[in-house]
């Protein structure tokens, strides 16, 4: 079998195989899509779900074991998604929250300045671009322009690091004429609403930017009804908004999307302890979802890069087909010290400090928060499942964990001959009751492994005539196609067994 694995993926493919197979759907499709907003078809919720699933099980419901041999506690909350807009003030977000945006005056294109980038040198052409794949064709822009100047000899920088002198040189990515790019200006990521029937500004409500602050507003609610004390973790999962500047990479950049986020709250003095800790759990965790170590890369974001608040984050970054050979953010992890508990203190006029009777001090304590986008998070899962196999029908399969899988198995009687058919119902009707397992009669058998191979479906099941008389099955196994024979009775147990995490 000639497995071309490694073959670039591109993402026009994973996006098409997304839509075709009921994954992912632009929004408001029939009516041409709405720039930044995704849906979610049948088999991505369920893959959405299963992820989602994970974390809040790994986090919630079984913790691991803290550093000094205790099993932590951490408990979850679901706040609402418009709070009072004093939230936001006090966090920093409202006037805050900006991202620098740049206008192409000739091609109305808009960037955000820090993600473009542009080929500086000592001569007055410089080429932007805007996507790592957008670069490999600035060779040719180039010589359109009768530049044909060694690329190499240039040096890449950020709009936002070039000085004003120097705009008039740039070419944007969308146009052919140099200087057309504006000066960067802020832009508010918030979206905002109006809740009630007066619409001012005095009114003006927002749509979270991120899942962190509802915990931090109910941490005094919280420590008064459940028996917790630092350390100790509060975990929601939930939808966030961001008026991205430019939505882009699927659903890599969206609008709306999901989070799953914990924050951590320990005594000051623990910070640096369990700040290692969550950075190793939560590498631990994706690769325990099917992430390969090898496309996961730990970055030590620099101290002059950090947001005001953290004294220091670590990105656990993957490489995504459109970053690579770089690595894009799949989650952050910071320490926010008692940045958020401080300001909510003083804009609420509420006292959050703890006191810790033991010790007889109160203190506020710091913060460990990993943030992890889950509409992210489905897109590495389904980047990293997803395999180019020149040798099957398919052309390709996702190698989804078992656990991570939307349809855990496959029921396929050989033919739709009378005998093998009730076999196969029985067998479908058993297992629905423990997974999600898919019965597919129609079709001729290689059509129907070709579907559950593009769905990520681990293990194919089909009855043929040797059912009949001794009870056994045949297992296709997904990703090598090997087949054996297994008693009906012990199926399952051997998915109980397949879907463990690794
Ligand atoms: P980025 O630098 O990519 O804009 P960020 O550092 O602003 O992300 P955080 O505020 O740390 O992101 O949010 C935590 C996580 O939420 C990110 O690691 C990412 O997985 C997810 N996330 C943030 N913005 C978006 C978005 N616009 N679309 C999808 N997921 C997002």
């Amino acid at each position: 079998m000639t497995q071309s694995a490694d073959k670039p993926v591109d993402m026009k493919d994973i996006v098409a195989l997304c839509k075709r197979r009921g994954f992912i759907f632009q929004a408001s499709d029939i009516y041409g899509g709405y720039n930044g907003f995704w849906d979610f078809g049948p088999l991505g919720t369920e893959l959405k779900n299963n992820l989602r699933d994970s974390w809040w099980k790994n986090m919630v419901v079984t913790p691991p074991i803290g550093p000094d041999g205790t099993p932590v506690s951490i408990v979850g909350l679901d706040s609402a998604i418009i709070q009072n807009p004093r939230v936001w003030q006090a966090s920093g977000h409202v006037g805050g929250f900006n991202d620098p945006m740049v206008d192409c005056r000739e091609s109305k294109a808009r960037y955000r300045a820090d993600h473009l980038l542009v080929y500086t040198n000592d001569g007055d052409i410089w080429p932007a671009f805007y996507n790592v794949e957008d670069a490999a064709d600035i060779p040719r822009r180039l010589k359109k322009l009768k530049q044909n100047e060694d690329i190499s000899t240039y040096k890449i920088v950020s709009f936002d690091q070039i000085s004003a002198d120097d705009y008039a040189k740039i070419i944007g990515p969308d146009t052919k004429t140099a200087g057309t790019l504006t000066e960067p200006r802020q832009f508010s990521m918030m979206l905002d609403t109006f809740p009630g029937v007066i619409r001012d500004e005095e009114r003006k409500a927002y749509l979270r930017p991120e899942t962190a602050q509802g915990i931090f507003t109910n941490y005094k609610n919280i420590i008064d009804s459940m028996r917790v004390k630092p350390p100790f973790g509060i975990a929601q999962i939930g939808k966030a908004f961001r008026n991205e500047v430019t939505p882009r990479n699927f659903i890599f950049r969206s609008r709306e999307f999901e989070q799953m986020e914990m924050e951590w709250f320990c005594p000051p003095e623990d910070h640096a302890m369990w700040f290692e800790f969550w950075v190793d759990q939560r590498k631990k965790w994706w690769e325990s979802v099917g992430m390969d170590a090898n496309k996961i890369f730990l970055h030590d974001i620099e101290k002059s890069e950090l947001a005001h608040y953290s004294a220091r984050t670590i990105d656990i970054e993957y490489k995504y087909p459109f970053s690579d050979p770089n690595f894009d953010e799949l989650e952050g992890i910071a320490h926010r010290g008692d940045y958020d508990l401080s300001k909510h203190q003083e804009h609420s006029g509420q006292k959050l400090e703890y006191f810790d009777q033991q010790e007889n001090r109160r203190y506020l304590p710091h913060v460990i928060e990993p943030a992890a986008g889950l509409t992210r998070g489905v897109l590495a899962l389904i980047c990293e499942a997803y395999t180019i196999d020149e040798n099957r029908p398919s052309g390709v399969y996702l190698n989804f964990h078992p656990s991570m899988a939307p349809k855990k198995a496959a029921i396929l009687p050989l033919t739709a001959k009378e005998d093998h058919v009730p076999i196969a119902t029985k067998l479908y009707l058993d297992l629905r009751e423990e997974f999600s397992v898919d019965l597919d009669i129609k079709q001729n058998i290689g059509k129907r492994y070709a579907r559950q191979d593009e769905i990520g479906t681990p293990y194919c099941f089909t009855i043929d005539n040797d059912t009949i008389s001794d009870q056994t099955v045949t297992v296709r196994e997904r990703n090598t196609m090997a087949q054996e024979r297994i008693h009906m009775d012990k199926i399952a147990e051997f998915l109980r067994e397949k879907m463990k995490a690794v």
